[in-house]
């Protein structure tokens, strides 16, 4: 077998590249997935939020941001047409004391800065928030009426079947152990060709890098976000997203929230429990063993961050909350005072980041891409990488057409999306 172009990880990301390739260009496409189906892992364990980019720093997180933004209507049209679950829910962003109240005045500014309108965000005080949802305590907030909640898993099985029309062809429960040159090597020794090959492979996007001589200098960690699941009696608590402001702005993994998903079920969390695995969404063993278990973790750059003591104590404590139902409610009950841990009947959503750890110790805000002669690598495409995934894809696209890797058809076929109206990101 023979491929101009081959994509690895049939997740939201790989799937969209696909889909823009299949429609605008004649190459012949492959997307080699391991598992049986498209969004197997993160792009279907996740909170399905469609994220509106104020909380976004412009500068850090710049082509995110912008790709979220550009994606929203994308999503909504895409969503409507195929009947996928749609809901304008909303999300409060709140501060619970003073100085996160600042923060909140600065995502204002971000906002407007990543190009959102500024009817769409309203700041609103503790009073105003109370009126709109009475169960819910905090200094003040930032009203987002644009977020809403969708299926991502849904929208990309769906953008696979328009994929497949297009002529990209999937290759299913192939899992790609070695590449050399230009050959892709299956656990089942069969093999195949390409031209040029595209990795987004999600989790292990930086194993397969480094397998090809790339990003030494960075390493990964990862992180299981686990959330309960409100038994249905209770979650008209709160009708719309409630977000807090990050409380450790370095360490963005442990700000609680309740989220109203597509289907009308409610959920909170996450915590972030490190695991040793991308798809490591069950199982911990005793606390202590578990604590001891972050030591192997410990790989290349990582261990500046590790060292940190206060990064230690955070994340040895996200133990508990992964054992103990309570330490997950309380964290909540700080801005939700009325929820029990009795109105949480069963676990909900598990998945896991990846974020990348710089030489100097760091976690990487933006997603990187890196280059070879026959290979572009996408790492770290974490959240809201759903919301954006058909607008960062299609930048992608374009890149990749402007360095005269692929060459754009003058009659491609027709789209649902409109690639002339997208802005570069
Ligand atoms: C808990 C959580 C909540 C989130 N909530 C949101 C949200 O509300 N809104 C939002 O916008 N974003 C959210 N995100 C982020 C979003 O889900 C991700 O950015 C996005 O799904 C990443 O998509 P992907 O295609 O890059 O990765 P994935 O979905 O992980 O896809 C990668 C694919 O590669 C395949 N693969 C890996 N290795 C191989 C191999 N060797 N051979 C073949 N196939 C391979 C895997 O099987 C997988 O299917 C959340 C993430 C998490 C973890």
């Amino acid at each position: 077998m023979k491929f101009d172009v081959a994509i690895i990880g049939g997740g939201v990301l790989g799937t969209a590249i696909s889909y823009w390739l299949s429609t605008l260009t004649n190459h012949k496409v492959c997307v080699i997935e391991k598992e049986e189906k498209v969004a197997a892992h993160t792009s279907s364990r996740n909170t399905g939020v469609v994220h509106s980019p104020f909380y976004l720093d412009p500068q850090k997180k710049k082509k995110i941001a912008k790709a979220a933004l550009q994606s929203h209507d994308l999503w909504q049209s895409f969503a409507k047409k195929h009947n996928i679950p749609w809901s304008d829910t909303g999300t409060i962003e709140i501060a619970l004391d003073e100085s996160q109240h600042h923060t909140l005045e600065k995502y204002l500014k971000w906002g407007i800065q990543n190009g959102l309108a500024e009817s769409d965000l309203q700041l609103l005080d503790y009073a105003q928030i109370e009126q709109r949802e009475p169960n819910v305590k905090c200094h003040s907030g930032i009203y987002c009426k644009k977020d809403a909640s969708t299926d991502y898993g849904m929208l990309t099985a769906q953008l696979y079947l328009e994929s497949k029309q297009n002529g990209t062809q999937f290759l299913f429960s192939h899992k790609m152990q070695k590449i050399k040159n230009n050959t892709i090597f299956f656990a089942d020794a069969k093999s195949l060709e390409f031209g040029f090959l595209i990795n987004c492979a999600g989790g292990y996007s930086l194993d397969i890098a480094k397998q090809l001589g790339l990003a030494k200098e960075y390493s990964s960690l990862h992180f299981r976000g686990e959330y309960w699941r409100i038994a249905p009696q209770y979650s008209g608590l709160v009708g719309t997203n409630i977000y807090t402001v990050a409380k450790f702005a370095s360490f963005p993994f442990l700000d609680p929230h309740w989220i109203r998903r597509a289907d009308g079920t409610v959920e909170i969390g996450p915590n972030a429990v490190p695991v040793s695995d991308p798809e490591a969404y069950s199982g911990i063993g005793g606390a202590s063993k578990a604590i001891s278990k972050l030591g192997q973790l410990v790989s290349g750059s990582s261990k500046k961050l590790l060292l940190n003591s206060e990064f230690l104590s955070l994340v040895s404590k996200e133990w508990k909350s992964s054992i103990s139902k309570n330490a997950m409610v309380n964290r909540v009950r700080q801005f939700i005072p009325k929820i029990k841990p009795q109105y949480f009947i069963e676990r909900g959503t598990a998945g896991i980041r990846t974020p990348i750890i710089t030489k100097n110790g760091t976690f990487l805000p933006e997603t990187l891409e890196l280059q070879s002669d026959n290979s572009l690598h996408i790492i770290n495409y974490n959240s809201p990488g759903a919301t954006g995934a058909p607008a960062y894809s299609a930048y992608l696209v374009r890149q990749l057409s402007d360095d005269g890797i692929i060459q754009l058809d003058k009659t491609p076929k027709q789209h649902i999306w409109n690639f002339s109206t997208l802005n570069s990101v």
